[in-house]
């Protein structure tokens, strides 16, 4: 498969704003280093989860990739279609926007409370103004809701969010998405707000728009398991670095880095037949401020040796596209 995203050494560093007595005293400006220097690739049709704690930068990471972060805050290469987006121009970025879309955690909070579901399918290829025919506009509507599993009918049209369930409300949100009919889509812990029962509905949604219209999906997710279920690889995050990556099997079934053993030991088992002792993590991710040297896990690593508190490991590939970076390989 070909590859539709490219991302080269891509770092996120958000300046922190030091008082003015501070400054005075000659403190400098410090940052948050929220992604540190992450490589990967993404294919035609392809879903790759990001997966880790809160902290670990994936979402960061997914917009950074969309251009949603100022642009003097990102470093690196983001190449889609072997076209940089950190040299793109304003025209350039509004193209790239209509391919590359986002859908978010929390669908009450991004959809407008004073729109219709009418209004709010129909307003992005408004505002891209692709559709000029009210005909065409009420028809492509339509088939983004029906796509989406929602019933196209004037009733439904005309409701408002918060008349919505939850679930009705994702799927609102992901046909705003997919009327633009984009290549690529970053979809950023989409069913950690809804009722266990409805989140395999969206998920199958997702898995349908990529069988059907080869879309590429970067999936944000603490849950290792549905990152399984879901996805063709898996990165594994840390401190805003990538520690593991690799197909979903080689990740859960043969993990090579602490981290991903203790994230995948306290993951529901669904059939993983687990050797020796479980691997259990304790305390907080660092502060992102202040990155420890070394290996950015060494902190909380049961396996820490000293040269993990002094070299950064890099990624080693462990077995043909599985990735690993630790010193005890
Ligand atoms: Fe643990 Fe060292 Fe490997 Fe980092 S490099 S994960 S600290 S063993």
């Amino acid at each position: 498969m070909e590859d539709l995203l490219k991302v080269h050494n891509l770092k996120v560093n958000y300046p922190i704003k030091e008082s003015f007595i501070n400054l005075m005293k000659g403190k400098n400006n410090k940052y948050v280093h929220a992604v540190n220097d992450i490589s990967f690739n993404i294919k035609k049709g392809e879903i790759l989860s990001m997966v880790g704690e809160s902290g670990s930068g994936k979402t960061t990471a997914g917009k950074a990739v969309l251009r949603l972060i100022e642009k003097n805050m990102i470093q690196g290469e983001i190449l889609f279609n072997d076209r940089n987006i950190l040299k793109a121009n304003k025209d350039e970025i509004r193209e790239y926007r209509r391919k590359a879309q986002m859908i978010f955690q929390d669908s009450y909070q991004s959809l407008n409370p004073k729109n219709t579901v009418y209004d709010i399918v129909a307003e992005p290829l408004k505002v891209n103004s692709m559709i000029k025919e009210s005909t065409e506009l009420n028809e492509r509507v339509k088939a983004a809701l029906v796509q989406s599993g929602l019933p196209a009918t004037n009733y439904f049209l005309n409701r408002y969010p918060h008349e919505l369930s939850g679930g009705q409300r994702q799927r609102v949100a992901i046909a705003g998405t997919i009327i633009l009919e984009p290549d690529f889509i970053i979809a950023d812990e989409p069913v950690s707000m809804l009722d266990v029962s409805i989140r395999a509905d969206i998920l199958r949604l997702m898995i349908e728009q990529r069988d059907k219209y080869n879309v590429s999906y970067i999936f944000i997710t603490h849950d290792l398991s549905l990152a399984w279920v879901l996805s063709d690889r898996i990165a594994i995050m840390y401190l805003g670095k990538i520690l593991e990556i690799g197909s979903g099997d080689e990740i859960i079934k043969n993990p090579c880095n602490p981290y991903s053993k203790a994230l995948i030991d306290i993951m529901p088992k669904m059939g993983i037949k687990k050797k020796g002792k479980k691997l259990l993590i304790e305390g907080e991710i660092p502060s992102p401020i202040d990155l420890p040297k070394g290996c950015v896990f060494h902190m909380r690593c049961p396996y820490a040796k000293d040269i993990c508190r002094e070299e950064e490991p890099t990624l080693q590939e462990i077995s043909p596209e599985h990735f690993a970076a630790c010193h005890i390989l």
